[in-house]
């Protein structure tokens, strides 16, 4: 399918997409399924209620929609996530399409992995145009990893970091810290990035499982994060940029080399980002949700279905994200969460 032959780029208007705060949209975070090898208990309901096949988004809705964020509303970033992004067989087909949209505006293609299936496939995503990854690691520690995973073995995760490196694919490595569960990982897992030099990325625990099971007490906190780096590490805060992490420089003891990655705390619950959002993610179902913590998506795909053209699509989005609320902080309930992040793409 070649994306080039819909309209011309901006044929249908100029302007960025932004929301009522005045926050422009760049980054797209494209969930490509809401299944999944693993079960994270801070992400996956017990009993998922997975989209059966004709619900979800065929190959060409999906590039006619991308090609419409990309070509006419300015989205220069997307990430295909999931679920497991890895389940899907036609993964490299998807990142070589979503790279015939480079010359529309496209600048990078990333993907977020829990990696256990990359070993094999890193060299052919890399062929394929993927410009750099983040690989979800909560643990190194065997059973501690079991318990973030459902039962599964770290070692295949530790294997598809490797072949991502060989591949000469960028990546980032995220954990999420859950209280009671592997807190006691921060500092190995510090450790074992500043050794390897690879960038590392704490998570605060979000209130979006699909367990019911968050509750603030089960936050680490940015805080609490730190005091621990602190215990080891002689720890200098960077300028916040406008990433969503804050970032800190670790010193000694220990062996890392000089100039090892910094080491970044993203803190969506303790200190959201909110005010600098400049991202919406699309469900694998096809509903645009402009916030995490949004209560409904918007459902693009019934709308392409039922005979809508680009400029039909391209008002419906717009209309969408105008309406993006302010952030974490206005949503009060998380009880009311209706999806959980396996769905709606991390
Ligand atoms: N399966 C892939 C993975 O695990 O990297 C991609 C999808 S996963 C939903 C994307 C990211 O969301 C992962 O880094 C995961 O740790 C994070 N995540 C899931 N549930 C979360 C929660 N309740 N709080 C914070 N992060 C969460
Ligand atoms: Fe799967 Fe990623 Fe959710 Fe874990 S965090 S259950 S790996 S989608």
């Amino acid at each position: 399918m070649n994306l080039l032959t819909r309209l011309p780029a901006g044929a249908i208007t100029e302007a960025p997409l932004s929301d009522r705060y005045d926050r422009v949209k760049r980054k797209l975070r494209v969930s490509l399924t809401d299944r999944c090898n693993f079960r994270c208990p801070y992400c996956m309901p017990e009993k998922p209620d997975f989209l059966p096949r004709p619900q979800r988004l065929t190959r060409v809705e999906l590039a006619r929609l991308l090609r419409l964020f990309v070509a006419e509303l300015g989205v220069s970033r997307l990430r295909l996530t999931g679920g497991e992004p890895l389940l899907r067989r036609d993964l490299e087909a998807v990142v070589a399409e979503c790279g015939e949209l480079r010359p529309l505006g496209l600048e990078r293609i990333s993907l977020t992995t829990n990696a256990a299936l990359l070993a094999r496939r890193a060299e052919g995503l890399k062929q394929a145009g993927l410009d750099d990854l983040n690989i979800s690691l909560d643990a190194l520690d065997p059973a501690t990893f079991a318990k973030l995973s459902g039962g599964r073995d770290v070692r295949p995760v530790l294997a598809g970091i490797a072949a991502a490196r060989a591949a000469g694919l960028r990546l980032k490595l995220n954990a999420v810290i859950v209280r009671d569960i592997n807190e006691e990982q921060i500092l190995p897992l510090t450790r074992w990035a500043l050794r390897e030099a690879l960038p590392l990325r704490f998570i605060e625990f979000m209130p979006l499982d699909g367990r019911g099971e968050w509750s603030r007490q089960r936050v680490v906190s940015q805080a609490e994060i730190l005091r621990r780096l602190q215990g080891e590490f002689e720890v200098q805060a960077l300028p916040r940029g406008n990433d969503p992490a804050a970032y800190y420089r670790l010193q000694g003891p220990g062996d890392h080399p000089a100039g090892a990655p910094d080491v970044g705390i993203i803190a969506t619950v303790s200190n959201p980002f909110c005010a600098s959002c400049d991202r919406l993610r699309l469900t694998a179902d096809g509903a645009l949700y402009p916030c995490l913590f949004s209560q409904r998506g918007v459902s693009l795909r019934d709308t392409l279905r039922a005979g809508a053209d680009d400029a039909a699509l391209a008002g419906l989005i717009r209309n969408t994200v105008w309406h993006k609320d302010a952030g974490y902080a206005a949503h009060p309930g998380y009880a009311e969460r209706p999806i959980a992040m396996n769905s709606l793409g991390g």
